[in-house]
């Protein structure tokens, strides 16, 4: 699925996940993918101005989902709501193929796009985007 390179990205944030900590009652229910086992949750800290200050992680899963996640918290750190809306909604169009584009341009996260050609674990790569998704809604909402 993935050359040497990308593999050593994503097993050095699965194995050292960035922004990643117990989020307590902080955040919003996790999601889960049944089919891996993996389950995430996300929280975002907003600064004075609504913008993004930080984006935390807390969950469980394989490789795929946990570097996923680790890498996306690193991406949004002063992003307004609607900026990371469209990162979010790019990402996810992009991994399942909806997108003429890639992740060529996305740092460290152009590691997974190996996946997008397996089907069964781009639930795993999208899952905590997701949930990203849902801490932005949360937000809108308020
Ligand atoms: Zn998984």
């Amino acid at each position: 699925m993935f050359d040497d390179l990308y593999q050593e990205i994503i097993l050095d944030h699965y194995k050292s996940p960035r922004n990643s900590k117990d989020l307590e009652d902080r955040g919003i229910a996790f999601l889960d993918n049944p089919v891996c086992g993996d389950s995430v949750r996300v929280a975002v800290d907003w600064n004075g101005e609504g913008r993004i200050d930080k984006v935390w992680f807390e969950g469980k899963g394989c490789a795929i989902s946990t570097a996923s996640a680790s890498m996306m918290t690193d991406l949004f750190q002063n992003k307004s709501l609607s900026e990371a809306e469209k990162i979010c909604g790019d990402f996810t169009s992009i991994m399942r193929k909806e997108s003429d584009q890639d992740l060529a341009d996305w740092g460290e996260l152009e590691s997974l796009q190996g996946v997008v050609n397996y089907p069964a674990r781009v639930k795993c790569a999208t899952l905590p985007w997701h949930s990203l998704e849902k801490a932005l809604e949360k937000r809108k909402s308020l």
